[in-house]
C-alpha cells in the first residue's frame, strides 16, 4: 500500500467532479488533504463543504484562492479589499487554515507599482485574516503571468513581501510549475522556512512541449521538473506539511476521472518514494 498521508489534491485537479464525488473517490483512494478551490464549494456552501470533507476523514489543506491587488483605480483596490475580505469569511467557514493568494497584476501599472499594492493589499486584511484565524498564503506565480495575474514571480520576491509584513498570518505557497526553474529556489526555500513563512507544497508537471500556458500541466514524472531534487530540498528545509496536488489540464479533465484518479495516486507514490 502506498504512503498518501501527506498527499492532498487540488479540487480543480478534478474539475469535472462535485465536491461531494471529490470527496467520495479521494477518500477512497487513501487521499489524506483536500485544497478546496472556490467554485467547488458553491454547491454546498463553505459550512457544509468543510463537515463533508472532515467527515471522510480528510482534512481541509486551503481555499484557494483570493488575491488580484493591483488595479489603476482606488474603487477597483476597494473592491478587492471586499471581495478578499468575503473569501476569508467563507475559508473560515471551510475550516480552512490558509487563503492561497494569486496576488495579481495589472498591466497598465509596473510591476513595482503593482508589487507596492500587493502588499498594501495584503496590510489591509490581515487584521481581519488574524481575527477569522485563516493564513494569507501568497503564492509566486511564473513570469510568464506577471501581464495579469502576479507581480510576484521568484520565491525572493514572496519571501521579501512576507518578511516585510512579519505577521504570523501571512506565509508563502511554493508551487513546482512555477519556481522549478529558479537558480536560486534552494537557498529560497531554506530561507522561506527559516522564517517561518513556508506555508504549502504544490505539486505536479512541466510539459514539453506545453500545449496551454494555463490549462497544461502534467502529472508527476511527466515532465522536465526535478521533482525528486526539489522534493529533497523541501525536506530537508524541515517543512512537515502536505505535498498538493494542483494539475489544470483540459487533457485530463476529458478522461474518466476515476481513471484519471488512479494515475494521479500512481504518480504521487512514485514521487514520494523517489
Ligand atoms: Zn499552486
Amino acid at each position: 500500500m502506498a504512503d498518501l498521508s501527506k498527499m492532498c489534491i487540488h479540487t480543480i485537479t478534478t474539475k469535472p467532479w462535485k465536491l461531494t464525488q471529490a470527496v467520495e473517490h479521494y477518500a477512497e483512494s487513501g487521499v489524506r488533504g483536500v485544497s478546496v478551490w472556490q467554485d467547488s464549494a458553491q454547491e454546498l456552501g463553505p459550512l457544509k463543504s468543510g463537515d463533508l470533507i472532515r467527515e471522510n476523514n480528510l482534512e481541509v489543506v486551503s481555499y484557494v484562492r483570493g488575491g488580484f491587488f493591483p488595479h489603476s483605480s482606488k474603487a477597483k483596490r476597494d473592491k478587492a479589499i471586499h471581495d478578499n475580505k468575503k473569501m476569508i469569511d467563507e475559508a473560515a467557514e471551510l475550516g480552512a487554515p490558509m487563503l492561497v493568494l494569486v496576488c495579481g497584476a495589472e498591466p497598465n501599472l509596473d510591476l513595482e507599482e503593482s508589487r507596492k499594492q500587493i502588499q498594501g493589499g495584503i496590510e489591509a486584511i490581515v487584521h481581519y485574516a488574524a481575527k477569522n484565524k485563516v493564513q494569507l498564503t501568497i503564492e509566486p506565480l511564473h513570469p510568464m503571468y506577471a501581464d495579469t495575474r502576479s507581480a510576484i514571480n521568484t520565491l525572493r520576491q514572496a519571501n521579501v513581501m512576507a518578511e516585510a509584513i512579519a505577521s504570523k498570518w501571512v506565509g508563502v505557497a511554493v508551487d513546482v510549475y512555477h519556481l522549478w526553474w529558479d537558480p536560486d529556489l534552494e537557498e529560497e526555500i531554506y530561507r522561506c522556512q527559516e522564517h517561518g513563512n513556508f506555508s504549502a507544497f504544490h505539486i505536479c508537471d512541466w510539459n514539453v512541449p506545453t500545449t496551454d500556458l494555463l490549462l497544461d500541466r502534467g502529472l508527476m514524472g511527466e515532465g522536465c521538473i526535478k521533482l525528486d531534487q526539489i522534493k529533497k530540498w523541501v525536506i530537508k528545509s524541515g517543512f512537515e506539511g502536505f505535498h498538493e496536488v494542483e494539475i489544470f489540464s483540459e487533457k485530463f479533465w476529458k478522461q474518466d476521472q476515476k481513471e484519471f484518479m488512479d494515475k494521479i495516486v500512481k504518480s504521487f507514490s512514485d514521487y514520494w518514494k523517489s
